[in-house]
């Protein structure tokens, strides 16, 4: 039997020792703050901004929302950047992805300060993370090492494979994984749009994390019997529906399900995980920044 690996419950369980650590921390008079800064008009961004947002209010995380028009002058955002960097009451900044053209979205990653920076993606922290001595883990990754946990899915050894190389996803998931210790330890191989003979990488795989956006561009003939199947992707496609559209990963369920031991589905998979991580790191955040000590690890 395959099992499915249930993003949202774990995430549930990463949001009730979120809430703890936030009570935790409120005996400090301590009240970790998120600031969202969306700078775009496309509808999905802002559903996810608004998700953040909720996510946060149930956790018992203050946010501040911050909105700027799509076709304002970079330097707007440069500037709403600096104030936040200065303003006390804000421990977390996250700009939503993608900004627009006419911004540099490498200025934008690189103007948080680091302390803030609770994506994990300064050069900062992308660096500590090569080194071994992470601030804050980026969100995507280390939801999946959370999931790869709670699954009891052992790292030490195996092989792991990575479809893609992003800053967000690939590059930093492959580097988790070679990492010293609990969820690390695995040989990896990055795969990206230029591998030769992806399927033969991917069918190597003990532990496959998909991370392309091509639509279920990964089947069951691309996988190992038994491999371990983690799905990042989320693509929209066209569907006969009310929306018109649906979403769906970069693996083929159906057929990725009848050679995997374990496999996320999409949605339920990473998603929630990715926005757990986020308060996680928020909390963590507030607490360095307080100089209090976190509930969390
Ligand atoms: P990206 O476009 O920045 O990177 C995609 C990577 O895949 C690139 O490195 C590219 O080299 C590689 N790639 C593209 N086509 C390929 C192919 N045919 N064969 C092999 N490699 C190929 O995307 P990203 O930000 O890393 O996101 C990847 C997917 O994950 C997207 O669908 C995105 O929506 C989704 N995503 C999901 C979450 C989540 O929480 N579930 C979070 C972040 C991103």
């Amino acid at each position: 039997m395959t099992e499915i690996i249930d993003g949202n419950a774990v995430a549930e369980d990463v949001r009730g020792d979120v809430s703890d650590a936030v009570d935790a921390l409120a005996e400090s008079d301590v009240t970790p703050t998120l600031a969202t800064v969306l700078m775009s008009d496309d509808p999905a961004s802002e559903t996810y901004v608004s998700m953040k947002q909720n996510d946060c209010e149930e956790v018992g995380i203050d946010t501040v929302d911050v909105e700027l028009d799509s076709d304002a002058d970079a330097a707007e955002l440069y500037d709403t950047i600096d104030e936040l960097n200065a303003d006390d009451d804000v421990n977390g900044i996250l700009v939503q992805m993608p900004v627009p053209d006419h911004v540099d979205d490498r200025r934008v990653l690189r103007s948080i300060d680091p302390e803030k920076d609770v994506d994990g993606l300064h050069p900062e922290n992308i660096g500590r993370l090569v080194a071994g001595d992470a601030r804050y883990k980026p969100c995507t990754p280390h939801g999946i090492q959370r999931l790869l946990e709670a699954a009891e899915v052992e790292t030490e050894g195996k092989e792991a494979v990575v479809v893609g190389r992003s800053r967000l996803v690939g590059k930093p998931m492959a580097n988790l994984f070679i990492q010293y210790g609990d969820g690390g330890n695995a040989t990896t191989t990055v795969c990206h749009s230029r591998t030769e003979d992806l399927a033969a990488k991917t069918r190597e795989a003990d532990i496959l994390v998909a991370a392309a956006g091509v639509p279920e561009m990964i089947d069951g003939s691309m996988i190992g019997e038994g491999a371990v199947v983690i799905d990042v992707g989320i693509n929209q496609v066209d569907a006969d529906n009310e929306k018109g559209y649906e979403l769906v990963g970069d693996v083929d369920f159906d057929s990725a399900k009848e050679q995997a031991s374990a496999i996320t589905p999409v949605p339920g998979g990473v998603g929630p995980m990715t926005r757990a991580m986020l308060l996680y790191n928020t909390v963590n955040a507030a607490a360095v920044q307080s100089g209090v000590e976190s509930a969390l690890d």
